[in-house]
C-alpha cells in the first residue's frame, strides 16, 4: 500500500467512524456553578457536568449547548439557539422562577429572561424546565370594559333574587374580615340562570359596577372595575378548535387587570351551557371534554385572586357538568325569573320616569295599569295544540314578560309619541301609544317560540311541560299565532290599555 493509498483508507476509516458515531445530544443550560453546569438535556433529564474548560464558549443560562453523546461533556454551543418548546402565559413571577400556566396546569420554571410580567408568553426548552424567550403581552381579544353606571336600584322586580346576590357577593367583599372568622371565603363565582331578557347580564354589570364602587371607597362614583363579557356560543365560533386557549387568555386579561388595580374584575359568561356543557353525556362531543377541564383549572387557580368573579348565565341549567357548579367554583345558584305583576310595573316605573306623558298621568298608577294589562289572561300569544286532543293550553302574554319586553313596550310607545309631536306639536306618551306599542310587542313575540324557556313550559302545563315542549320540538304539537285565534274569540282588536 503506498502512501496515497493510506491517506485514502484513513480518510475512509474518519468517515466510517463518524458514520457510526451517535448523535450529538443537545441540551439547556439551566444554571452555572462554580464547578458544575446544570443542563436540561432533551428527554426529560436533568445533568450536571464539569464547568472546567467551558469558560471559552460564552455559556450563559438558557444557552443551547451541544454534547458528547458518552461522556456528555461539553461541545460547544448549538448553531440553533432558539427553542422549539412550548408557549405558556406567565401567572407569577417569583425571584428567578415563573409560574406559568401549560395545558390547564401549573408548573414552576426558571427563568432566563429578563423584564418578564404576569400575562406574557414566554417559550419553554423542550423539557419545560425554563423559560428562554419572552413574547410581549398581546393585546386581548376579549372586551375589557370599565363598569358602566348600573346601581341597583336600576333592575326592577328582583327584589329577592337581588338581596340574595348582594349577600352572596357584596356582603363577603365589605365584612371580609367577618366571613374569614367563620371560615367563609368569597365567592368565587355564581351562576344566574332563567329565562332570557330578565335582568342576568344587567345583574353581572350591576355587580361589578357595586363591587367597583365598594372597592374605591364611598366616595367614588366608580373606581375602574371591569366587566368582560363573553359569549359561550362565540368561544365555540371565534376559537375553533382553540377554546381552552380562549379560555386561558380572559382568565390571564383578568388576573393581569385586578394585579394591576386591585380593582374588581367580573368574567361573565353568557349562554355558558354552550361551552360547559356536561362531559360524556352524549349530549357534548370532544370540545367540551377539553374546554370544561381547562375551565375548572382557571377557577381552581384563582385562590388568592378575591377579587375576580366569575358569573355565568344560562336558561339550561340542567346542562351543565355537575364539575363547574362545584364547592369552591360557581357554586351559588341564583334563579333570575319573570317578573311578577308588580315586578312588571316596577320596571315601567323605572323606564318611564321623567319621560312627557299626557294629561299628567301618574307614573305609580300608570305603570301599575301597563302591568295589569299585560298580565290579561285574554292576551293569549300561543295556543299549544295536540293534532288529536285539541288545544292543550295557552301561552299568555304574562308568561312571556321580561324586563327586556317592558322596556320594547316604553321605548315603542315614546317612538309614536316622538312621531306625533313631531308632526302636530302634540306633547307626551298617551293611552293609545301604549296600546300600540303592546300589540306590536305581542305581534313580534308570536314569532319567537324559542323565547319559552323550559321552566315557562312548567309554569304554565305543571310537571307535563316537560313532554309538551319535547314533543313540540319533535314536531307533535303545533304551536299557532296567537292572533288569528284571538280575532276568533273576541271578533275584532281588544284595548289593552282598558
Ligand atoms: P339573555 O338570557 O337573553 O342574555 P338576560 O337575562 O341577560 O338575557 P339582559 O340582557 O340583562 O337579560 O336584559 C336585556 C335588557 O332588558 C336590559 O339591558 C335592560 O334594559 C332590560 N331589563 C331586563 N330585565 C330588567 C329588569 N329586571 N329591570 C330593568 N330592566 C331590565
Amino acid at each position: 500500500m503506498d502512501a496515497d493509498e493510506r491517506v485514502q483508507m484513513l480518510l475512509m476509516q474518519e468517515e466510517l467512524k463518524r458514520l457510526n458515531s451517535p448523535p450529538y445530544v443537545s441540551g439547556t443550560v439551566l444554571d452555572i456553578g462554580k464547578k458544575t453546569l446544570r443542563i436540561s438535556v432533551a428527554g426529560s433529564r436533568v445533568i450536571e457536568i464539569s464547568a472546567v474548560g467551558t469558560e471559552k464558549c460564552k455559556v450563559r443560562k438558557g444557552s443551547s449547548v451541544i454534547l458528547e453523546p458518552t461522556s456528555m461533556a461539553l461541545i460547544g454551543l448549538s448553531e440553533f439557539d432558539k427553542s422549539s418548546g412550548a408557549v405558556v402565559t406567565v401567572e407569577e413571577v417569583l425571584d428567578n422562577r415563573l409560574r406559568v400556566q401549560k395545558g390547564g396546569e401549573s408548573l414552576i420554571v426558571l427563568n432566563s429572561v429578563k423584564d418578564v410580567s404576569v400575562g406574557d408568553e414566554v417559550s419553554l426548552d423542550p423539557c419545560d424546565v425554563i423559560a428562554l424567550e419572552r413574547f410581549p403581552k398581546k393585546k386581548t381579544k376579549f372586551a375589557l370594559e370599565e363598569v358602566s353606571e348600573v346601581p341597583w336600584r336600576s333592575i326592577g322586580g328582583l327584589e329577592e333574587t337581588l338581596r340574595t346576590i348582594k349577600q352572596e357577593v357584596e356582603d363577603p367583599f365589605i365584612h371580609r374580615s367577618v366571613f374569614e372568622r367563620y371560615g367563609r371565603k368569597p365567592v368565587k363565582g355564581i351562576l344566574l340562570y332563567g329565562p332570557p331578557g330578565c335582568g342576568k347580564t344587567m345583574i353581572g354589570r350591576a355587580i361589578a359596577y357595586n363591587l367597583s364602587k365598594i372597592a374605591g371607597g364611598a366616595k367614588s362614583k366608580c373606581a375602574n372595575g371591569h366587566f368582560i363579557k363573553i359569549n359561550g356560543p362565540e368561544i365555540l365560533d371565534k376559537w375553533v378548535g382553540n377554546s381552552e386557549a380562549a379560555i386561558r387568555k380572559i382568565y390571564a386579561a383578568a388576573r393581569d387587570v385586578a394585579a394591576e388595580n386591585g380593582s374588581p374584575v367580573i368574567i361573565f359568561i353568557d349562554e355558558a351551557e354552550a361551552v360547559l356543557k356536561t362531559r360524556g353525556s352524549g349530549i357534548s362531543t370532544d370540545v367540551y371534554d377539553s374546554i370544561v377541564p381547562q375551565f375548572l383549572a382557571e377557577m381552581d387557580g384563582l385562590n388568592g385572586h378575591s377579587n375576580i368573579i366569575t358569573v355565568l348565565a344560562t336558561n339550561r341549567e340542567d346542562v351543565l357538568d355537575p364539575a363547574v357548579l362545584r364547592d369552591g367554583r360557581v357554586d351559588r345558584r341564583i334563579k333570575v325569573p319573570r317578573p311578577s305583576r308588580e315586578g312588571a310595573s316596577e320596571i315601567f316605573r323605572i323606564y318611564l320616569k321623567g319621560k312627557p306623558l299626557q294629561e299628567n298621568a301618574n307614573l305609580v298608577k300608570l305603570s301599575s295599569r301597563l302591568a295589569s294589562n299585560i298580565y290579561d289572561d285574554a292576551l293569549i300569544v300561543y295556543n299549544v295544540v295536540d293534532p288529536n286532543q285539541g288545544v292543550l293550553g295557552n301561552f299568555c302574554y304574562r308568561h312571556l314578560v321580561s324586563g327586556a319586553m317592558i322596556k320594547s313596550i316604553v321605548d315603542r310607545a315614546s317612538n309614536h309619541a316622538i312621531q306625533r309631536e313631531l308632526r302636530n306639536g302634540t306633547r307626551g306618551i298617551s293611552v293609545n301609544d301604549f296600546d300600540s306599542a303592546i300589540k306590536e310587542e305581542l305581534v313580534e313575540q308570536a314569532g319567537f317560540t324559542q323565547a319559552l324557556a323550559r321552566d315557562d313550559w312548567d309554569n304554565v302545563f305543571g310537571v307535563k311541560g316537560k313532554q309538551y315542549q319535547n314533543a313540540c320540538l319533535q314536531g307533535y304539537l303545533i304551536l299557532e299565532n296567537a292572533l288569528v285565534i284571538r280575532a276568533s274569540h273576541d271578533g275584532g282588536t281588544k284595548n289593552v290599555s282598558n
